[in-house]
């Protein structure tokens, strides 16, 4: 089914409404603060909310104390997320009552979970307007009904239609990200995103290729394609390598760089499309979960550790120095220690530049959290730190083979701690720290590679 998008009848009454604000403030410069939770998915929200907000003439606050206006655009994934949301936004109260004018809202995947909205309205109800993730669109009006002095709650179901043409104010720097899709259809076992935000559905190619070339004309020389599962884009028949190979022509981009990839579908064409491509960069994020085949049925992955390890196998082929990093959960319900055992020898037998490793806990609404067979905590804690141990050493191995290489990196910025060292990537993701100064920010340099660090590696300019 093809996926839907507002209609640009919407977008225009949108921007009609933020003519309106910005009319109303007559030429006063209010201004906002976002603090956004979770994933770029969410960074990328807010982005949208913030040139929302500079459409409508607000400025940039450096602190909520300092805002008329502050958003919460929250996340639902980590454990725990609601308590700690419901005490940040509990600590405005008193700003509230210093200033009665102060606009909050709250946005954001936790909005979708099925009555969190309404529980967080009630508890406080200085809160002046609660949104869905489908409602960027809106934002305006919402706005002007709050200044008329309603307040305003708007959810929407979670298949919402795709937003094109809303103005976009990017965070500073010089890697940015462009969204390329919405939502998940995989339903892993232990995830919750597939029910807050919606089943998937891809932004047409031109737009992403229209997106893409004014981030490049805004100064950016590096951009990422997100998706919760890149490697099942299909924009009206263009298929995620087909879309890698139309940005890659995008002139001014120096890098191109994609995640999330699901290993059910990445294909061999993805591989050729990742060597063949000049601007993309030879990293990909390949969570692989576990490496126990009883563990990845349980989560609902549909791959084997086979299918696993031959993906690795053709990207290594095909690649040249391509790094892969993944994502890692300890302590599924009813693992066992053989189990956990497999997917350390996995960790191993991959050799991972970075892996990010949870332990299992509970997302209510999810098929895991009703299995039996639930890990002790202090179990899982034990794994967690074997599992750690065994990343440590398969990363600082896997860094010797740079020494003497040469590259290119991306000046990102200075480390003060003890001798200032400037950092870039190279465009396999591998850190490098040099001697230079700030002037050198935003800049690539050659670099020749002298050592290795714990996780990265030091070189000089050449
Ligand atoms: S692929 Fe699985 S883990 Fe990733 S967002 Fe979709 S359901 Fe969640």
């Amino acid at each position: 089914m093809e996926p839907k998008f507002v209609s640009p009848s919407v977008i225009e009454a949108s921007n009609r409404a933020a003519a309106r604000v910005r009319e109303r403030l007559g030429g006063a410069k209010p201004r906002y603060y976002i603090e956004t939770y979770g994933c770029q998915m969410n960074e990328h929200d807010s982005e949208t909310f913030a040139g929302q907000l500079t459409q409508m003439g607000y400025v940039p606050a450096a602190s909520k104390q300092e805002a008329d206006l502050i958003m919460f655009n929250t996340c639902c994934i980590r454990e725990h997320a609601e308590l700690r949301t419901f005490g940040n936004v509990g600590f405005v109260k008193e700003l509230k009552e210093q200033n009665p004018a102060l606009i909050t809202v709250v946005c954001g995947c936790m909005m979708q979970q099925k009555g969190v909205a309404r529980r967080l309205a009630q508890r406080f109800p200085f809160v002046d307007m609660v949104l869905g993730t489908n409602e960027l669109a809106q934002f305006p009006q919402f706005l002007e009904r709050v200044m008329d002095g309603e307040r305003v709650l708007e959810i929407k179901d979670t298949d919402g239609e795709i937003p094109e043409g809303l103005p976009i104010k990017r965070n500073e720097g010089f890697s940015t990200f462009v969204n390329i899709m919405y939502g998940c259809n995989n339903f892993c076992s232990y995830c919750i995103v597939p029910y807050v935000r919606g089943r998937e559905r891809s932004r047409r190619a031109e737009d992403i290729v229209r997106e893409v070339e004014q981030a490049v004309n805004d100064g950016f020389t590096e951009v990422t394609l997100l998706g919760q599962n890149v490697n099942s884009y299909s924009g009206f028949g263009v298929t995620f390598p087909e879309l890698l190979r139309m940005v890659d022509k995008v002139e001014g981009l120096k890098r191109l760089r994609f995640m999330t990839s699901h290993p059910k579908d990445l294909s061999h064409e993805l591989v050729l499309a990742m060597a063949e491509c000049k601007k993309v960069c030879p990293h990909i994020h390949l969570p692989v979960q576990s490496g126990n085949n009883r563990i990845l049925a349980l989560m609902n992955r549909r791959y084997t550790r086979e299918h696993y390890l031959s993906l690795v196998r053709d990207l290594r082929e095909f690649v040249p120095w391509v790094e892969i990093t993944t994502d890692i959960i300890v302590g599924f319900p009813t693992e066992t220690e053989e189990e956990f055992e497999d997917t350390v020898s996995l960790v191993r037998e991959v050799g991972y530049s970075a892996a990010y490793s949870f332990a299992y806990s509970v997302r209510e609404g999810t098929k895991a959290a009703a299995m039996d067979g639930q890990v002790p905590e202090e179990v899982k804690k034990s794994r967690l730190q074997r599992l750690n141990a065994a990343i440590n050493e398969s990363v600082v191995g896997a860094n010797d083979r740079y020494i003497g290489t040469r590259g290119e990196i991306l000046i990102e910025g200075c480390d003060r701690r003890g001798e200032p060292m400037m950092f870039g990537k190279l465009p396999s993701l591998k850190m490098v720290y040099v001697k230079g100064d700030e002037s050198m920010i935003g800049e690539y340099k050659n670099v020749l590679i002298t050592g290795t660090r714990f996780n990265s590696l030091c070189g000089e300019i050449e």
